[in-house]
């Protein structure tokens, strides 16, 4: 029972409890009437004057005043306490729904407040998220305390001049959203908007400093753009990222056409996040085999995500997704040490294979990071092997090399990924040492038929061979293309012919299963 309909239920009690008491004190007194209770009472006092009965009732009726006092001084108690309890109930909503810096709504109060307004027959709004531009940079320069100051002289003018009935509320950093219940058209929201940004950009005073801040502003409309606030609130965040792809205070309106598939990358980092907190995001792992004794060497982690709404996301879909957000280094971190707590229980000698990313290749914390999850997870650098691509390298050349540079020197050997695929060229990759050279599916699926990738399949085992790096075929998904790979020399290769990434439960059975690998399907004559 909440306190409310404590205090109420409390109250109705009283008043029953009084209701009563008048009643009986009524026919208590027509009966006394009626047969003249007090003149007999007084008539056998006075024949029984030993029974005190008298003194007795004398003391009855004080006591009974006194009792009448007590009670009414514990009513008023009782009052006091009621309305302290009140009190603390209101604060404590008040701290639940507001933010501590601003004062203004937070973000569970706006999920009340857009309960309450789509309750019943609602009527068509608009939801404005924005932020203040360069506000880290001012947080950084001036310091969080000139930072807090700016929020809140902001804050307070936009929460002023909003239209009545419009609603403010503060989502966190330097985040707000606006809902515009005043505006019925996309023209009266945007002059709206277009005030408030006027009102953020004239100069806050800070003791000595003038501090000027801009807002870029995104908009969705309710019903139009979504029925439920957080469609609402992505739509509002999809349009204002786009708006400061634009070149920043602008107000900018979501638009299904153009900024569907900015959308779907906004949805699938908001799944990516969610899985990685939750663990709905795991490594799968893919044999690679060595092609002479058809024995498998390692397994390549291929990152998989099953997500319990947006149901399993592909890797092309959910790692650009991961880069764009931000979310790639915490990504590789938690699937590295994932692989590495499980590779670590696999026979010796089978060697784990995982990819990094562009992003990943350019922090210059990479080697740090691996170093620590090794350590962590007590799996050898020399079973691990990294696996990354030319276009990744190119992207920046001096911070790769220094990073690849230092993660040999742990002991991790280095594979170029998809080679033949990227951007890159011979003098940029020559300056790099590789372990291994991963050619890419593209080749392998039309080597046999196709006289020009013949060519360069066997120039890149050559090259290879040359250069003392061994290579792997990916993606061989026929007899005839490994009877092809083995007889050029190939030395590893991957692909569904052997099988597809499995969870790691399934690993010892693979290795029974391809320990002595011999194909079973029938060989395929090449068209040509
Ligand atoms: P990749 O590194 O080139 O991985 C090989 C992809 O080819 C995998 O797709 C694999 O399932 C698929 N494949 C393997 N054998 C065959 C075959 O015989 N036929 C066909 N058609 N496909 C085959 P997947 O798992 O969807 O991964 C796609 C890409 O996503 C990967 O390409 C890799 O670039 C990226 N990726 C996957 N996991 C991770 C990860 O943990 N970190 C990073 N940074 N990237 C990852
Ligand atoms: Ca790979
Ligand atoms: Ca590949």
């Amino acid at each position: 029972m909440s306190p409310k309909t404590f205090f109420y239920s409390m109250h109705k009690r009283h008043f029953r409890d009084l209701a009563g008491i008048i009643a009986v004190g009524i026919v208590l007194l027509v009966v006394m009437i009626e047969c003249d209770f007090f003149e007999h009472l007084v008539a056998f006092s006075f024949t029984h004057e030993e029974w005190q009965i008298d003194e007795c009732i004398t003391a009855f009726i004080i006591i009974g005043w006194c009792g009448f006092f007590f009670g009414f001084r514990r009513i008023a108690d009782m009052r006091k306490e009621i309305k302290a309890r009140k009190q603390a109930q209101e604060e404590a909503y008040h701290l639940a729904n507001h933010d501590n810096l601003t004062h203004l709504p937070n973000r569970r109060a706006l999920n009340e407040h857009f309960a309450q307004t789509v309750r019943g027959m609602p009527e068509p709004f608009f939801l404005s998220v924005f932020d203040l531009d360069g506000f880290k940079a001012i947080n950084d320069i001036y310091g969080h305390i000139t930072g807090d100051k700016l929020l809140e002289e902001i804050s307070q003018r936009v929460a002023t001049a909003l239209p009545k009935g419009d609603f403010i509320c503060r989502l966190g950093g330097d985040e707000f959203a606006v809902l515009l219940h005043s505006a019925k058209s996309e023209t009266a929201a945007h002059a709206i908007l277009n005030g408030l940004a006027g009102l953020i950009a004239s100069p806050v005073i800070h003791g000595s400093t003038a501090l000027t801040a801009a807002a870029t502003f995104g908009v969705s409309h309710y019903p139009n753009d979504g029925q439920d606030i957080s469609t609402l609130l992505r739509r509002a965040d999809v349009a204002l990222y786009q708006g400061k792809r634009n070149g920043k205070n602008i107000i900018r309106f979501f638009d299904m056409d153009q900024d569907h598939l900015l959308e779907q990358q906004s949805m699938i980092a908001q799944a990516l996040r969610e899985a990685i907190e939750h663990g709905y995001v795991r490594p799968e792992y893919q044999p690679i085999v060595a092609l002479d004794g058809m024995t498998i060497a390692g397994f390549e982690a291929l990152a998989r995500l099953d997500h319990p709404v947006h149901g399993s996301i592909i890797p092309d879909k959910f790692i650009p997704a991961a880069e764009e957000s931000g979310l790639m280094t915490e990504l590789t971190d938690y699937l590295l040490r994932k692989a590495c707590i499980e590779a670590k229980h696999w026979p010796a000698g089978i060697y784990l294979s995982f990819n990094l990313s562009a992003i990943d290749l350019r922090d210059p914390l990479l080697p740090d990071r691996i170093e620590r999850i090794l350590l962590e997870t007590g799996f050898n650098a020399s079973h691990l092997e990294i696996e990354i691509t030319e276009t990744a390298i190119v992207k920046d050349i001096k911070q790769a090399k220094l990073n690849l540079d230092m993660l040999r020197e742990l002991g991790v050997r280095i594979a170029v990924d998809d080679f033949g695929t990227g951007y890159s060229s011979m003098a940029q990759i020559s300056r790099f040492t590789f372990d291994k050279l991963k050619i890419d599916r593209e080749f392998i699926d039309s080597m046999v038929i196709n006289e020009k990738d013949d060519k360069i399949v066997r120039c890149m085992l050559g090259l290879g061979h040359g250069l003392n790096m061994p290579s792997i075929a990916e993606g061989i998904e026929h007899d005839y293309q490994l009877q092809w790979l083995r007889e050029a020399g190939c030395e590893f290769g991957q692909g569904f012919l052997f099988s597809k990434a499995v969870p790691n439960a399934e690993i010892p059975e693979l290795l029974n299963r391809h320990g002595c690998y011999i194909p079973q399907t029938p060989r395929k004559e090449p068209a040509i």
